[in-house]
């Protein structure tokens, strides 16, 4: 977390004029009894970028311009790895910037709560909702099933789930999702979309072949946003689709709407 500060706000002296101002600001919000999201914002009133060039950034390698860089010769680097490690943490990052304008860099980071910031959590109103999504497990269990072949984005995903009191099973391919329901029915399945041997699209046409894969809700998680993608994923069997970086919220959402259909079927 250290290093997407320091690449942030380090830019933010680095494209500052003399005497330029630099306010940062992080706000918290509880969403589990334990974590927080953080809200960041660096605003600097420096040298600003252009608007065509702000979608550029993030990519490795990239500069805006010479003029904008005056006589800092970076690696352009920084905000492609700042990026990279907000996304792995769930997040976005989001540029807003104007030539002479000044810019400003938003992204929101899950992080532990302290013990001081525990006892506030404690007495405000919002802690009881956080009661309720940490022992979603308790009185609701799913058996879910996670299907990632990147070890980061399946880190995150086991910490949020387990955070709600879930212990996934986990496969890291569409062959062992294949296993894995042959041997168990789930309730719910995260699936992937690119993995080595055998993509989540496949995959999910193999399962609703199956005896216990025809009623589980599939979820699928993929980089691209294309229509497309989306529709054939809808068209193959998945219910759903998420396109990567996967926000928090969305999952806690699904999660929900599982538990809501699992309840309605068994009335
Ligand atoms: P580097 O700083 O090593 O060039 P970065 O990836 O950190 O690489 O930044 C890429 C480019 O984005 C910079 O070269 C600069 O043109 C632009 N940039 C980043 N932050 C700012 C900022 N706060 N104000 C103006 N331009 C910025």
């Amino acid at each position: 977390m250290a290093q997407i500060f320091f690449n942030i706000i380090g830019n933010a002296v680095k494209f500052s004029k003399k005497g330029g101002q630099i306010d940062i600001t992080i706000s918290g919000e509880f969403i589990f009894t334990e974590n927080l999201i953080l809200t960041c914002t660096v605003k600097d009133n420096g040298v600003g970028i252009s608007k065509d060039k702000i979608p550029q950034l993030i990519k490795p390698f990239t500069q805006a311009s010479e003029a904008s860089n005056g006589d800092y010769k970076g690696t352009g680097l920084g905000l492609a790895i700042a990026n990279k490690l907000i996304e792995l943490m769930g997040g976005v990052l989001h540029i807003e910037s104007e030539i002479d304008q000044g810019s400003t860099f938003t992204f929101a980071l899950i992080s532990q709560a302290s013990e001081e910031e525990l006892t506030i959590s404690k007495i405000t109103s919002h802690a009881a909702e956080n009661l309720a999504i940490e022992n979603l497990a308790d009185k609701h269990p799913l058996d879910i099933l996670l299907v990632e072949d990147n070890d980061i984005n399946l880190k995150f995903m086991v910490m949020l789930l387990s955070q709600m009191g879930y212990t996934p099973d986990v496969a890291l391919n569409g062959v062992e999702a294949i296993k894995a329901v042959e041997k168990k029915k789930f309730d719910l399945v995260f699936m992937d979309n690119q993995m080595p041997r055998m993509n989540g699209m496949d995959a999910t046409k193999v399962i609703r072949t199956m005896p216990n894969g025809k009623k589980m809700m599939i979820i699928g998680l993929s980089a691209s946003v294309f229509k497309e993608d989306i529709k054939l994923a809808m068209n193959i069997g998945m219910n759903d689709y998420l396109t990567k970086p996967v926000r928090i919220q969305q999952i806690v959402e699904r999660i929900k709407n599982c538990i809501l259909l699992k309840e309605k079927e068994v009335k």
